[in-house]
């Protein structure tokens, strides 16, 4: 693979390209180009329907580009042969709205399963971590339970912890407290802090809660209708927004 090929430097993590993205008559990402370098957080905010997930769900080969090229640490996702795509694809993690833990596992076999399977993890190393993970997320103590068995709030501390075990150099969080009771969001955000101020990892980041963006971002980008209108440190996108539909979305939801 040519450094040609690939465009990135060593200072790029995430790559997009000129990518286009359609579902039926509807583009949903037009000719997106950004890039996000290694260890910043960045959060992706905009109107509901702006695109903000997909970018995410191309992240993780949920979703594929109808144009356009994305690469991640120098491998190409898209287009990409499959081996190479694979490789992409592993440094990435993703805690999704609902959880999405495997439900018939323990919290403890939630964490192991990927780590043997994909990695090689022998099932003893891949139990250390995740019990050191556990411990992190503070429920060490419930290793034995079955997701359905905790509040939402340890499901999502389970699903944070379960994407960390598979050490990725990316983590994507799509509105990881919308799906949960006002009284367990501020452990979760709290959680996120302390791994975003911690490790050095990198962070994409889908969320409503504006408050935690402005704390945890080094950069906002400001999507409308597929594309980034605008983008920037928190202080000056909550602040002194340069566009208007930025404003008018802030003022909205602040
Ligand atoms: P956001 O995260 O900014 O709310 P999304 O990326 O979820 O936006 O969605 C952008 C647009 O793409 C929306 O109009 C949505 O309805 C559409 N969309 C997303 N996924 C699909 C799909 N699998 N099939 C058809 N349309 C989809």
């Amino acid at each position: 693979m040519s450094a040609d090929l690939t465009g990135t430097t060593p200072d790029t993590l995430i790559r997009f390209d000129n990518v286009t993205k359609r579902f039926g008559d509807n583009t949903v990402l037009d000719d997106l180009c950004f890039s996000v370098r290694p260890g910043k957080h960045v959060t992706l905010i905009g109107p509901s329907g702006s695109g903000k997930t997909t970018i995410l769900r191309l992240l993780m080969t949920l979703e594929r580009p109808d144009e356009g090229t994305i690469q991640v640490n120098g491998n190409r996702l898209f287009p990409a042969p499959e081996k190479e795509r694979r490789e992409a694809r592993k440094k990435i993690g993703m805690v999704f709205q609902q959880f999405n833990l495997f439900p018939n596992m323990t919290v403890l076999r939630n964490l192991t399963e990927a780590p043997v399977r994909v990695l090689g993890l022998s099932k003893d190393e891949a139990e250390v971590r995740a019990k050191e993970l556990l411990d992190l997320v503070g429920l060490a103590d419930r290793c034995d339970a079955k997701p359905t068995q905790l509040s939402g709030g340890q499901q999502q501390r389970v699903a944070i912890a379960r994407a960390l075990a598979m050490r990725p150099q990316v983590l994507l969080l799509d509105e990881v407290t919308s799906a949960l009771d006002p009284e367990l969001v501020a452990g979760v955000l709290d959680l996120l802090r302390d791994i975003a101020r911690t490790t050095d990892i990198t962070m994409l980041c889908v969320t409503h809660e504006m408050n935690f963006a402005r704390d945890i971002s080094d950069d906002v980008l400001m999507f409308d209708a597929g594309k980034v209108i605008e983008s920037g440190p928190p202080e000056k996108i909550f602040s002194d927004p340069e566009h208007e539909r930025t404003r008018e979305f802030l003022g909205a939801v602040l």
